[in-house]
């Protein structure tokens, strides 16, 4: 309802015969409707999703292998290979299956979209233990970014495509950090970007 709202009043706004000042009380009603929708939209991350997710062992690694099944047809879509390297044993997590799951759909969908545009676009996985935690290391070497969009990353509202969710990495970042891992991003325009998440071991 309120993006309808906000679609309203941005059709009657290209209506160039209108008075200034109705011109001003329909951008400020825009705006205020877009601030309300940023804070249902943080609370509903916030509180709706990750925290009360029951948490079982689950293996990462069986996981991102079938995670990496169902997105190949994706990245031949867009001309991209998707390669892993593994380990040989299960790494095993607490985390709900299906939101860890989504978090590598995300990673991955947004690798093979960075890679669109490069000839030979490729995103390659790597899973490994450290210690307590799992690292998991999402590499592409497509669009990349600058250090603005880095800053901006996994915050509501920025995204770069067209017809972005916008939210996938807000959601993931939410996820990650809820189980207790971390996410360092190194990114360079025209290079590519290297996610590296650690979650902690069961
Ligand atoms: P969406 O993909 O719908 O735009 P996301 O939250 O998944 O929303 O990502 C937000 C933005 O972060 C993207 O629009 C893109 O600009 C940037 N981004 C994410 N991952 C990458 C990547 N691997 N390479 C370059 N830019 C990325
Ligand atoms: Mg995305």
């Amino acid at each position: 309802m309120l993006i309808t709202a906000v679609s309203g009043f941005l059709k009657l706004i290209r209506n160039d015969t209108l008075p200034k000042n109705k011109l001003d009380e329909y951008i400020d009603i825009s705006l205020n409707e877009l601030k309300r929708m940023e804070v249902v939209i943080s609370n509903y991350l916030a509180i709706g999703k990750p925290h009360d997710k029951q948490k079982v062992r689950t293996d990462l690694l069986y996981q991102l292998q079938n995670t990496i099944d169902v997105m190949i047809p994706y990245g031949n879509m867009y001309n991209v290979q998707i390669e892993l390297i593994k380990p040989h044993a299960p790494v095993w997590i607490m985390a709900d299956s299906d939101e860890i799951k989504q978090v590598i759909v995300n990673f991955i969908k947004n690798a093979i979209e960075a890679c669109s545009e490069v000839l030979d676009g490729k995103v390659s996985l790597s899973l490994s233990l450290d210690g307590k935690d799992a690292i998991l290391i999402i590499n592409d070497n497509g669009i990349g970014m600058n250090k603005d969009q880095e800053n901006r990353l996994g915050t509501i509202y920025f995204s770069t495509k067209s017809n972005g969710t916008v939210l996938g990495l807000t959601f993931s970042f939410q996820v990650i950090r809820a189980l207790g891992g971390t996410i360092s991003i190194n990114s360079q325009p025209q290079v590519g970007t290297e996610f590296n998440i650690t979650i902690p071991l069961a």
